[in-house]
């Protein structure tokens, strides 16, 4: 029986967990702490390392019109005037002025009136939602709404009554009496050399995406592309948002995935759809419940005013639906303002105009930290007939995908199991444990994700056969200890 948990209970479920099995920890926890800086400790780098290792399989190496590259994270300071992020990458900011906390205005908590009786009362990350019809209309609504009404139960009056979406509070003391908007840029700032001084300054990167743009011939030239082509990274990028929480989701040093696929300009609508149908597909492909997965078009006055579509892949958080994965048609707005601010050429040659474009693109964007988040969420359940708790990671992007167990620590019993854990550990991450009861030492690995445990016990001994335990339906089933690692490597897939 699975047990049933209230979408809010599970990020603080999920952070616990995390950090008793070593997938994440709070930056420099023993100074107190880092407010929205995380470490991936042993279990969360090989999630984390597998799922990056997908992402690069699926959308470079397994395409014959895609490459890849890594440029370095300290750019010329002029690549951030070319992209607009000096003069756009800001944040509405503002000051509650009873507690003077200082924060994101579109990311405050939503402030709601029942027209019935009157009652105001606020939102946050789900922590006053009452019933479930409420919950899920507060999910589809977002801070641009503002004087939206809906039908929902009231928490107060509990009956079915018109609330209306009224305005954002505070989200420290809940006051509406909030300062006027400033902006805020979000590029982290240092100095390149030994002098502080303004012609020093540079920037920590915001996004992948333009070391991407600035090589452009260098990777056109070298590869030898003809359009259409892809350039992929994975690499950190900076923000130093003013509003962060909700674990990894939003932090101030995350990892990118992004591509950008350079196209004729009159092919843009056929591979901008190619491309969010394909990175919806992926998400599913690694283990993401469809349900819990949507497409969002974003509306035109939510567009960059170069963009010509995007649409954003969201995932139904604990907390809510939110951006997982941006993809946009940026016409060819980036490589024109490089051009423009460097005054070289970056161009490729059109056999069948006879001529050099500076071509399109189709984005990709997606947040390696938020994949992490919506892999453990997505995953986690709790078992309650077996008394578990359970992260049905699928075996590709699992951090170790086999245990292996001596019943008990006798009779021949571990030396069999070392033998057999030494085999598969040249071909997988695998595991071995040979202390406590083997049923604290089958959770523990439930709670890793660990799909299969292997135990060798007193019919080992007799036929040379081990116990298969499947994590999530506990089917066991008898393989020869030779075989393992082939019936492994089957079951695995890749
Ligand atoms: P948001 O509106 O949620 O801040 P964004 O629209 O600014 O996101 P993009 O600039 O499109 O995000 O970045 C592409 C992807 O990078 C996002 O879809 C997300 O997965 C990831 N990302 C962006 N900012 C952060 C952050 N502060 N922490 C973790 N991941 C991030």
């Amino acid at each position: 029986m699975t047990k049933k948990i209230q979408r809010n209970e599970i990020m603080d479920k999920i952070m616990s967990l995390s950090k008793r099995r070593g997938f994440i920890f709070q930056s420099s926890e023993i100074y107190g702490g880092m407010n929205s800086c995380w470490d991936y400790g042993p279990l969360g780098v090989e999630l984390k390392r597998n799922l990056k290792n997908t992402w690069w399989r699926d959308v470079i190496t397994s395409r014959s019109n895609v490459v890849g590259m890594d440029a370095g994270i300290l750019m010329h300071p002029k690549v951030w005037i070319a992209s607009g992020h000096v003069e756009n990458f800001h944040d509405p900011l503002v000051d509650c002025l009873d507690c003077k906390t200082r924060f994101r205005e579109d990311k405050a908590p939503h402030k709601f009136k029942c027209t019935k009786c009157k009652l105001k009362f606020r939102v946050e990350g789900g922590k006053i939602i009452t019933n479930k019809k409420f919950e899920e209309a507060f999910d589809d609504l977002n801070a641009s709404e503002v004087g939206v009404y809906f039908n929902s139960d009231c928490p107060n009056c509990k009956t079915e009554s018109s609330i209306v979406l009224d305005k954002i509070g505070c989200p420290n003391c809940g006051s509406p009496n909030l300062s006027a908007p400033k902006q805020f840029n979000l590029m982290f700032k240092t100095h390149y050399g030994p002098s502080e001084d303004s012609a020093s300054e540079i920037y920590l990167r915001p996004e992948t995406a333009q070391g991407i743009f600035v090589n452009f011939n260098n990777v056109a030239n070298s590869m030898r592309g003809k359009l259409p082509f892809g350039i992929g990274q994975i690499g950190k990028a900076f923000r130093n948002e003013i509003t962060t929480g909700n674990f990894i989701f939003r932090s101030r040093e995350f990892e990118q995935m992004e591509m950008e696929f350079f196209i004729k300009d009159e092919e843009n609508a056929k591979w901008y759809d190619y491309w969010i149908n394909e990175r919806f597909e992926w998400y599913k492909k690694i283990g993401i419940k469809e349900e819990n997965l949507r497409l969002r078009k974003h509306e035109n006055d939510e567009l960059a005013h170069y963009a010509r579509a995007c649409t954003d892949v969201e995932y139904k958080f604990p907390f809510g639906w939110s951006e997982l994965e941006g993809i946009a048609d940026r016409r060819n707005y980036d490589l024109e303002q490089h051009i423009k601010e460097s005054g070289k050429k970056l161009s490729v040659f059109d056999n069948d105009t006879d001529q050099h474009i500076v071509p399109s693109v189709i984005e990709t964007s997606a947040g390696v930290d938020r994949t992490m988040l919506t892999i453990l969420s997505d995953a986690y359940w709790e078992d309650q007939a077996n008394n578990r708790v359970v992260l049905s990671l699928s075996p590709e992007i699992a951090p170790i995908k086999v245990a292996v167990f001596p019943l008990v620590n006798r009779d021949n019993m571990p030396e069999i199991a070392e033998k057999i854990y030494d085999d598969i550990s040249k071909n997988m991450a695998a595991f071995y444990d040979k202390a406590g009861s083997i049923g604290r030492r089958y959770r523990r690995q439930d709670e890793a994700g660990t799909p299969f445990a292997l135990t060798v016990d007193s019919q080992t001994l007799e036929d040379g056969t081990v116990t298969l335990r499947e994590r999530d339906s506990l089917e066991q089933t008898r393989v020869a200890k030779d075989k393992v690692v082939a019936v492994l490597i089957e079951k695995i897939g890749k």
